[in-house]
């Protein structure tokens, strides 16, 4: 019999697993309690549950972590993981310090058929989506390789390979469970999910009424520009981008979050910061300006850091509040996709 996942179980489905099989109904909140809390490797080790529970768990249910290929670790605290999934495919996760505490970046897929330009992700197309339990499994490694110093994951970001609303059911998922009072306990604010635009699922992610985080990758002031650096923008208009957003900024009270990649001489003239004062004013959003990484199979350069500080001042001039990123990992392959595709040659099945 095929094993289920544990960390693929919401709350919900373990309480009726633990009925069906005529236990008490908060021996669900024990299990999850072992799993999220204690982050333990076996079920034998739930010494607080009877052995006939521990055992009917271990018949059905598989406990393995993910397997860690490589750990990269940047002088910065940026930690990069390549972890092995069961069927032999790799993915990878990053953790990232800032001021206000610990962020882990999450990946969605296995690849992504998106086709961004500037990304490493894409090169190689979609190999399959991930369980919500495979993108759990990832923040609890990443709290396991932090409780050793007992540090906290404090927020989570999915912004690591794949496009989260292709695989909208497993992501929100996903977020329930690392949310659950049962679960990592991660408050809805400190969770952020970014799209490239597919446009539907904004719609359906405003539906939620919750308050989870929402970042639109932009990366282009119009709509030739941005077809070009993101073939998604031919499926998803950029008007038709903007109505969605203004849509979840109305249902959700939030502000939203405007990713905006700089590419040497391709988005990042005066021109275009200008234009892209005038499309954002007056909304309730911030702009995050990232200097691209370099990706090597497609030669795009980095923007002079005078020409970074003239782009968000003259964003500035359009009452547009605009930050620039903090690189995290420079000196490791911090940019999405790049430790995968460097070690492609370990992972089977790729
Ligand atoms: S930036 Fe994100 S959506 Fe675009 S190709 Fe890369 S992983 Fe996919």
């Amino acid at each position: 019999m095929k094993k289920t996942f544990a960390y693929n179980y919401s709350y919900d489905q373990w309480e009726s697993w633990i009925n069906e099989h005529n236990h008490p109904v908060y021996r669900a909140k024990q299990v999850m309690d072992w799993l999220y809390q204690k982050r333990v490797e076996s079920f034998e080790k739930m010494s607080n549950l009877p052995k006939s529970l521990r055992s009917q768990l271990t018949e059905s249910f598989e406990l393995h972590p993910l397997k860690v290929i490589t750990i990269q670790k940047s002088q910065d605290g940026t930690v990069k993981f390549l972890f092995g999934l069961a069927d032999g495919h790799a993915i990878e996760t990053v953790i990232m310090r800032h001021n206000y505490g610990i962020s882990v970046c999450v990946t969605t897929q296995v690849g992504c058929r998106i086709g961004c330009t500037f990304c490493a992700s894409t090169l190689g197309g979609l190999k399959r989506n991930l369980t919500a339990g495979e993108i759990v499994a990832q923040v609890i490694m990443a709290q396991k390789h932090l409780d050793v110093s007992n540090e906290r994951v404090k927020s989570v970001v999915i912004m690591g390979s794949g496009e989260p609303f292709e695989n909208y059911e497993e992501t929100m998922k996903f977020i329930r469970i690392i949310n659950h009072a049962h679960g990592l306990k991660i408050g809805q604010r400190h969770i952020t999910v970014s799209t490239s635009g597919v446009v539907p699922n904004i719609y359906r992610f405003a539906d939620e009424d919750w308050q989870v985080g929402l970042a639109i990758s932009l990366h282009a002031p119009n709509q030739d520009l941005r077809s070009s650096l993101m073939p998604i923008n031919r499926r998803f208009p950029l008007a038709d981008l903007l109505d969605a957003c203004w849509y979840y900024l109305r249902k959700s009270g939030r502000r939203l979050t405007f990713e905006y990649a700089l590419i040497g001489g391709k988005n990042d003239q005066d021109e275009q910061a200008h234009e892209l004062g005038k499309l954002l004013q007056g909304m309730n959003c911030l702009v995050n300006l990232i200097p691209v990484n370099f990706v090597p199979e497609r030669n795009y350069t980095r923007t002079p850091r005078d020409q970074i500080f003239k782009f968000k001042r003259i964003l500035d001039s359009y009452k547009v509040n605009t930050t620039i990123r903090r690189e995290h990992g420079h000196d490791i392959d911090a940019a999405c996709g790049q430790l995968r595709a460097k070690n492609s040659q370990l992972i089977q099945g790729e």
